[in-house]
């Protein structure tokens, strides 16, 4: 059988997708691969064709139960013989597997990272032809990936065990270079092939909002559609709690996910929503990873997530089959507080040693910049994403609430000079809060305390608004003529570049709203 036939008879498809034939051809001419592909994009297809077609056992290690459950059903369900092997089997379950698969029945094992060096199954592999070890989720071995595993780190010390080194073939939805670097090397991949698809899903609307009421917003998102299935992510266990009842109190058929959830109530929600007998799902983070509903047709986020790779992923969710969807962020300055908070208090990161740790920190507070930087920029928000993957987008895109508001091109030269002087006056010594009050003249305590109301700035320009301010501010940083130290104090300090503008002379341009402040304004749907 060849591989359009494979992919015909067991998977009942004419066409491969982007991608998948190239990473399929390298695994079979025994290269190691690399698949770095959005989710839905059919990353599984391309490890589980070649593992039908070669000699031997492909070893999948997947980091999630019900990832390895969805996806072995899915192949039983093919005819393909396939297996699990994980903690959520009895200890008899676990024994009569392996005692399968050393009788050769399945061509796909599935494999928690965890057992992988127990000694069963260490004396299952070493006595076994096994041909590929096919790590799903590979940004898991990453510290830098937003989902790091510590065991995802023995996957190298397994493969270094084995008599013979199988193929290695690594699929991720994560793009981020430090990402993919990470991957090659922590697998230590040979000479893979690296096959990296499209970050790019223009069926899907992308905005922004600042709503002063973000239930009433939703409310009103939620009864405009009354059609369509959606998601609604929150930050936090209590806004999922709060704001499922509320809806459901409204009529909305809603529905709910998150870890504080015993698991009978957390799989049945899923399927309810899964299977449209509901309509909504309000949820944390921890849902949607493996999840395979093609008709989602928005995604609400009600918090700001921590950074865009979980922004990208969990939007990736919306309509999966290509029609168009929505995907909407409902900002505001708590948001960033919250995440803040998470990231200061990362349990993940208390094990790690002191140096690793602050790194890692230092790393979540520069994500949660550039994420925050998405809900302030007035540019095109899909080509800030792409180009934040690596991509080159386009300026406009015609389909997110930037290319689709008005806004007027402004010259702020004279007040980016202002702010920059003002913080090279006062020592770099300050956060943008102190600032933007001091050029404001604002006439606080704090701004008294520091003497900022004697810097040679205070009150020019107290005539423009402090909004404004804050625009231009951020305008600064997202262009690197200004930036602000990667710890809790976030301190402004000038940059290489801050000479441009401030000794050579440089223009500075941008887009700016029309009326009022951003924050009062909701920014117009499609
Ligand atoms: P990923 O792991 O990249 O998120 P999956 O492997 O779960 O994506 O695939 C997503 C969906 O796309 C699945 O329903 C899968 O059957 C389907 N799919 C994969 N490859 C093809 C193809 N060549 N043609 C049509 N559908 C495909
Ligand atoms: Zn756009």
């Amino acid at each position: 059988m060849d591989k359009f036939q494979a992919l015909k008879h067991y998977f009942g498809y004419d066409h491969f997708r982007e991608g998948q034939e190239l990473l399929i051809d390298s695994i079979l001419a025994g290269r190691d691969a690399l698949g770095i592909m959005p989710t839905g994009s059919g990353k599984s297809l391309c490890f589980q064709i070649p593992a039908l077609m070669m000699e031997g056992i492909t070893l999948v290690i997947s980091p999630l139960i019900s990832l390895m459950k969805d996806q072995v059903t899915t192949l039983n369900q093919a005819g393909i013989h396939a297996a699990y092997l994980n903690s959520s089997l009895t200890a008899s379950q676990y024994y009569k597997a392996l005692s399968y698969a050393r009788e050769g029945r399945y061509p796909i094992i599935y494999v928690a990272p965890e057992r992988l060096v127990t000694d069963e199954f260490l004396d299952f592999a070493l006595n076994t032809n096994i041909s590929m070890v096919a790590v799903d989720e590979a940004h898991c071995v990453s510290q830098w990936g937003q989902d790091f595993r510590p065991s995802y780190l023995k996957i190298v010390d397994f493969i270094n065990k084995l008599p013979k080194r199988p193929v290695i073939s690594a699929f991720t939805a994560t793009a981020t270079k430090e990402v993919r670097e990470d991957v090659i090397d922590i697998l230590m991949l040979q000479e893979p092939a690296v096959v990296s698809t499209g970050y790019d899903r223009p069926n899907l609307y992308l905005g922004v909002q600042s709503p002063k009421d973000k239930y009433a917003t939703l409310k009103n998102y939620v009864e405009r559609h009354p059609d369509q299935c959606g998601i609604i992510y929150c930050l936090t266990r209590k806004l999922v709690e709060e704001v499922c009842d509320r809806l459901n109190q409204e009529g909305f058929s809603a529905t709910r996910y998150h870890a504080g959830l015993r698991d009978e109530e957390r799989r049945k929600n899923q399927d309810d929503f899964i299977y449209d007998r509901s309509r909504i799902m309000v949820a944390t983070n921890a849902f949607g990873m493996g999840i395979d509903k093609s008709n989602v047709r928005f995604v609400l986020h009600y918090n700001m997530p921590k950074n865009l790779e979980s922004y990208y992923q969990e939007v990736g969710r919306c309509s999966r089959d290509g029609e168009p969807g929505e995907c909407i962020l409902l900002y505001s300055g708590q948001d960033v507080v919250t995440n803040q908070m998470f990231i200061d208090n990362n349990q993940d990161n208390q094990e790690l040693d002191p140096v690793t740790s602050r790194m890692v920190t230092e790393r979540d507070r520069e994500r949660l910049r550039k994420m925050t930087f998405y809900a302030f920029t007035n540019e095109c928000l899909r080509d800030y994403i792409l180009r934040y993957f690596g991509e080159y987008g386009e300026n406009y895109c015609g389909n997110c609430s930037n290319c689709l508001s008005r806004f007027e091109t402004v010259d702020v030269t004279d007040i980016a000079n202002k702010l920059l002087e003002c913080v090279k006056t006062s020592k770099q010594r300050y956060g943008t809060a102190v600032i933007i009050d001091t050029v404001h003249g604002a006439n606080t305590a704090k701004i008294r305390n520091y003497r900022m109301n004697e810097n040679p700035h205070y009150g020019c320009l107290a005539k423009v608004p402090a909004y404004k301010l804050r625009q231009v501010m951020n305008h600064l940083f997202l262009n690197d003529w200004m930036a602000v130290t990667n710890d809790e104090y976030a301190i402004v300090k000038l940059t290489d570049k801050s000479g441009e503008i401030l000794e050579e002379g440089a223009s500075v341009i941008m887009k700016m709203a029309r009326e009022q402040e951003p924050a009062e304004k909701e920014k117009r749907g499609k």
